[in-house]
């Protein structure tokens, strides 16, 4: 380690991979913190959670080979893999990216342009001086000039067992990234939720092509999410909420989800409903508990970037990438962006500073 970094990246999902990619290209020589202690910090961030990606452009689904085949020119066919054996859907080759397959790549690049990884969680910094402290769980304090925060942010879950249990076999915690998945197309499923996230999510699914039906359930009687999409979701054909109603258990004959166990809020009453998935939607919370004081955030805790179109954060040299700042897209392909323009803001930044 040097005695002043350029530039840290604290975290290791897309956003602090794509970071590193554009600082080491441009010689930045960036040290990067993987955070280790799960469950909230698991190596390689969210998409380690899961399984199929389907929808980071450049990792298409299916048969890849006739995919390719038709995309490029024949003199590059040479290299092209066919889809690996075993993997079939319908009878016929399908393969999709795995979401640990995606990051172990993002990875991998970004160390063979230089990247130093260090498997630690950062735990404090200080901000407070020109130069910025990082200081991880076990080690020595980090200096550095310019500091890249792409901590991520974690989905909240009901916290129930058979929840744990059949995550990735019908438990999701996002319906764009995983409702278009073929265990899930023209299948009953369950949002749970009231707010403006759980209204999204269940119009979703309702709008796929050749939707089932899409139940919304909430714990009160009325959502809390804004009265337009409140209306939206009451007045969808596709979209049936049930009112006062919690998850008591997710229900499954060991390979996936086929129902859940409801009890009601306001009698002892329960009933099961049928459905081929669930997903939560009941909030996120961003990884900046080692941040308080540090820097502004907006009151749900992610950082708050203070100029349009930028990564800049209230603290000058440090800047933001990924769901850590971002609480809408929320997407690996956004964050993956956001990580690129904090290392082209952090090198602009070092540049115009003489450093
Ligand atoms: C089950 C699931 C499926 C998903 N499927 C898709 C999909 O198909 N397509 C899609 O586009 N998006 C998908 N997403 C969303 C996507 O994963 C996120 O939008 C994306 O990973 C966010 O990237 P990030 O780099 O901002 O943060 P993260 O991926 O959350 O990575 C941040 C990482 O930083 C590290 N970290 C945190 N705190 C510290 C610390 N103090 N010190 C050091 N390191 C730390 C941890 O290792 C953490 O995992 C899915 C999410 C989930 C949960």
């Amino acid at each position: 380690m040097s005695d002043i970094e350029r530039t840290v990246i604290i975290g290791s999902g897309p956003a602090g991979w794509s970071a590193a990619i554009y600082a080491a290209r441009a010689n930045l020589k960036p040290l990067l913190f993987e955070g280790t202690t799960k469950p909230e910090m698991i190596p390689l961030g969210q998409l380690a959670f899961t399984t199929e990606v389907e929808n980071y452009a450049g990792f298409p689904a299916g048969n890849i080979r006739a995919f390719v085949e038709s995309a490029v020119d024949s003199d590059r066919h040479y290299n092209l893999p066919p889809v690996p054996k075993g993997h079939e859907k319908d009878g016929q080759p399908h393969y999709a990216v795995q979401g640990v397959e995606l990051m172990e790549l993002m990875k991998q690049q970004a160390l063979n342009f230089g990247t130093r990884v260090v498997g630690d969680d950062i735990v404090d910094v200080d901000f407070s001086g020109d130069v910025h402290t990082i200081i991880p769980a076990s080690g020595e304090p980090v200096k550095a000039r310019t500091v890249i925060i792409a901590t991520g942010a974690r989905a909240n879950y009901l916290g129930l067992e058979s929840e744990e249990k059949y995550k990735n076999k019908g438990v999701s915690a996002c319906a764009v990234c995983d409702g278009a998945l073929p265990m899930y197309r023209r299948q009953p499923l369950a949002v749970i939720g009231g707010g403006d996230t759980a209204v999204e999510e269940a119009s979703y699914l309702a709008n796929l092509d050749g939707a089932d039906k899409i139940y919304l359930v909430h714990r009160r009687d009325e959502l809390r999410a804004s009265k337009v999409m409140a209306d939206r979701a009451k007045s969808h054909p596709n979209i049936e909420i049930l009112w006062n109603s919690v998850v008591e258990e997710v229900l499954g004959d060991e390979e996936r989800v086929t129902g859940l166990k409801l009890s009601s809020t306001i009698d002892d009453s329960t009933t099961e409903l049928d459905v081929k998935g669930m997903f939560v939607a009941i909030g996120h919370t961003p990884n900046t508990g080692f941040l308080a004081g540090k820097l502004d955030m907006n009151s749900s805790g992610y950082i708050q970037w203070t100029k349009p179109f930028r990564t800049e954060t209230s603290v000058q040299g440090v800047f933001a990438a990924g769901d850590v700042a971002d609480d809408y897209y929320r997407q690996a392909i956004t964050s993956a962006g956001t990580g690129c323009m904090a290392a082209l803001d952090s090198e602009r930044y070092l540049a115009e500073a003489g450093l």
